[in-house]
């Protein structure tokens, strides 16, 4: 089973994803970027960290199972995560990415993480963002939020664990149909 996860980012959903795999045996798609790395990720897990040069290279070799552009900086899955994956997988997706990929293959389950506009304001203004930063992620997650109805299902984010047992149970009950 492929599961697509997206929403706006500060949403927590990072987080959501590594408790679900404490839990459960799910691999992660490791996508490609050209972003620089941060501090605390490492290179072949969070992400396989390329120049722009190597991506677009990537690009032409037809390696990606879709990519897109997001801010800056390229963001794509190969084709071999998607296909020779074992198991459960989870992807990572920025939302023109995760419905692209959704609309191809409807074998692959869709969810969409939200939050309140309020805690993602508190969440964004605790990383230390000023408010022209902040109200410009307010308005990108309005544009995330038009792609919700494609997702199969939509869970706002207001307690961890409440989250993730709910994802835990979309899950079983998929796994029993
Ligand atoms: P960040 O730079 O914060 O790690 O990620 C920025 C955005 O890129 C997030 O919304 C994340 O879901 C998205 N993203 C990560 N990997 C991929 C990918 O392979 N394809 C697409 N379309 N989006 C991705």
């Amino acid at each position: 089973m492929i599961f697509i996860f997206s929403g706006p980012s500060g949403v927590g959903k990072s987080t959501i994803i590594d408790a679900i795999r404490q839990k459960r045996d799910f691999q992660f798609s490791v996508s490609y970027t050209s972003r620089n790395i941060r501090e605390g990720e490492y290179n072949g897990e969070d992400y396989n960290f390329v120049t722009e040069e190597e991506f677009l290279r990537l690009i032409d070799d037809d390696f990606f199972v879709e990519y897109e552009k997001y801010g800056r900086n390229y963001y794509g899955t190969s084709k071999n995560a998607v296909n020779n994956s074992v198991g459960s997988l989870i992807l990572d997706l920025e939302v023109n990415g995760a419905t692209k990929l959704l609309a191809s293959n409807p074998s692959f389950t869709g969810i969409f993480i939200d939050i309140d506009d309020e805690e993602l304001i508190k969440r964004l203004k605790k990383r230390g963002h000023d408010e022209a930063f902040i109200d410009e992620r307010m308005r990108l997650a309005e544009y995330q939020r038009s792609f919700m109805d494609k997702f199969d299902y939509q869970i706002k984010n207001k307690d961890i664990n409440t989250t993730v047992n709910k994802i835990l149970d979309i899950i079983y009950s998929l796994e029993e149909r």
